[in-house]
């Protein structure tokens, strides 16, 4: 029976390129478990887009003296161009500015303040006297409020450092990021969203979760247990969602971003519903049938808004599905030859753009090495000194070595066709029993989360097929003992075809290539069917190099 899954990666704003950081955040796991969930035969929706409302796309636009929307549309095309220069594929990448998602966020505002989860309250606010405005969010900077963290360079909305909520009001020193000046405290209303009666169902919710990845089930429990706080779900704001109520108040308030951003996965599914089917209200199937499991892909900058805010507001609207998984992975740092390891950041320029990698590299290095130093758990390191050899040892010598090497003596020596088995030896039944079970150890991580393990694990037989190879010798037996030497070659060829498979949900280019030089059909290069042999006298397509070796790694100055 086909399992059905609605993935989601985090909306990356419309106010930047993507750097590697974001990448092995969010989009490359998320990527991998749905070309894993694909190979199977699962049925999946794999949605995402980008994020154009919000205070970080009016301060772009200001800065650059052009309109919001010109900022986005810009944005958005470079962010789906590099993303699909790395072979992340998503069924959709929408826009949350487009009318469909002001529509669905509007309705899905009206249905929660309905039910009674959104009181209109008095308010003060932070207003900068010279620009003349309120600074909700990222509109003031000033130091962290929550004991023990001290960050100078906390923004109105979160600390990335603790990565904590900020109440803006608390902040030390706080300076507007307009105009550089002191802010005054001035009064407003808003619509706040009463988190607190949702405190006991999302505890139980993820406490009913415990194959979640420990950070976010700690994270989201310990502020459970502090009490969430309620918050504003409106802003004093020109660029947003217009606050869709009745009430005359609501004139010139837009959503905040936060809450409008996840909406995004159901309005941008819906999209995609009615592109391939003719029908929006599909989206139902993926968002209120508990058959489907919604699994979303974030970074851990993230968590509070996936796993507690957003889970809240589909409780209060009523008629969704709680996520099945909130998959979070650690920030990633970054370190260069001689200098301190750092979060990548575009303000300190420490980023490597994926636009610029992709003109110099094959995009296989790059998923292969941010899968090997995933920040699943904690936070990892990209080491440019690192990845070098991790291309050219790993990737290369290992795992494209073997198919290679496998393909080029079939074709020279049996006329580039599957040699047939003949009687297995010891050494090949025990080759092969690791290898048949192969796809269930790699899936088992995959399933559980766990990408970098399923890579290892994946790597660790390409070193034994290696192994296998060398020890068979077939340069020599060829001339001796030709049945052997094709025994060991069909070996080698069925082995090729299980890690091809397997290595495809990372690393999809060199699994096309793969399928071509097995002479597999598409329909016969799925996870299911890993582990077959192929069959003997079928013939092989011509051998390709899977992986190129690397002069010095990107980013790094030649
Ligand atoms: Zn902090």
């Amino acid at each position: 029976m086909p399992r059905r899954f609605l993935v989601t990666a985090a909306l990356p704003y419309a106010n930047g390129k993507l750097h590697v950081g974001h990448v092995a955040g969010a989009y490359l796991p998320a990527d991998i478990f749905v070309r894993y969930l694909r190979s199977r035969g699962d049925e999946v929706a794999f949605i995402c887009g980008s994020d154009d409302h919000g205070v970080p796309i009016q301060l772009s636009a200001e800065r650059e003296g052009v309109s919001p929307p010109e900022v986005v549309d810009r944005y958005h095309a470079s962010q789906e161009r590099d993303f699909r220069g790395l072979g992340i594929e998503f069924d959709i990448y929408g826009k949350t500015m487009s009318p469909r998602h002001i529509a669905t966020s509007q309705a899905f505002f009206q249905r929660v303040y309905d039910n009674g989860y959104l009181k209109k309250r008095n308010t003060s606010q932070l207003y900068d006297p010279q620009a003349g405005r309120f600074l909700p969010d990222r509109y003031v900077k000033g130091t962290c409020h929550h004991p023990g963290c001290g960050n100078p360079e906390a923004l109105g909305d979160q600390c990335e450092k603790c990565g904590r909520t900020i109440d803006p009001l608390k902040l030390g020193d706080p300076v507007s990021v307009l105009t550089g000046a002191r802010p005054e405290v001035r009064d407003t209303f808003h619509w706040y969203f009463e988190l607190p009666r949702f405190g006991e169902r999302l505890r139980a919710w993820i406490e009913g979760h415990p194959e979640w990845r420990s950070q976010v089930r700690q994270f989201t429990l310990g502020l459970l247990k502090e009490g969430l706080p309620e918050r504003a779900m409106t802003r004093d704001l020109g660029w947003g969602v217009p606050v869709p109520l009745a009430d005359p108040d609501a004139g010139g308030k837009v959503l905040y971003v936060w809450f409008d951003a996840p909406i995004g996965y159901v309005s941008f599914t819906a999209e995609w519903c009615e592109r391939t089917t003719g029908r929006a209200t599909d989206y139902q199937t993926w968002w209120k049938d508990p058959e489907t499991s919604i699994v979303h892909f974030i970074g851990e900058d993230n968590t509070v808004f996936h796993a507690l805010i957003w889970p809240a507001m589909l409780l209060a609207e009523g008629s969704f599905e709680l996520p099945a998984n909130v998959v979070a992975n650690c920030f990633l740092n970054f370190q260069f030859p001689g200098k301190d390891e750092e979060k990548m950041s575009k303000s300190r320029g420490t980023a490597v753009w994926i636009e610029d990698y992709l003109r110099e590299f094959e995009p296989e290095a790059l998923r292969y090495y941010l899968t090997s130093v995933a920040p699943e758990n904690q936070r990892t390191a990209y080491r440019a000194d690192e990845f070098v050899g991790h291309t050219n040892d790993e990737l290369v010598a290992t795992l494209g070595n073997f198919v290679h090497r496998t393909v080029t003596f079939a074709h020279r020596y049996f006329e580039g066709k599957v040699p047939a088995a003949g009687d297995l030896d010891p050494q090949d039944r025990a080759h092969l029993e690791s290898l048949r079970s192969l796809p269930g150890r790699v899936g088992a991580e995959i399933e559980g989360m766990h990408f970098k393990a399923g890579l290892e694990t994946i790597m660790a037989e390409a070193r034994g097929a290696n192994r296998y190879f060398d020890s068979k010798a077939p340069w020599q037996t060829r001339k001796t003992d030709l049945g052997s030497c094709g025994r060991a070659i069909h070996v080698c060829l069925w082995t090729a075809r299980t890690l091809a498979t397997v290595m495809a949900p990372y690393l999809p280019f060199a699994g096309e290539k793969a399928r071509k030089m097995l002479g597999l059909s598409a329909g016969e290069f799925v996870w299911t069917r890993a582990a077959d042999p192929l069959v003997a006298g079928s013939s092989l397509g011509a051998a390709e190099i899977l992986f190129k070796k690397i002069e010095k790694a990107p980013g790094e100055e030649s």
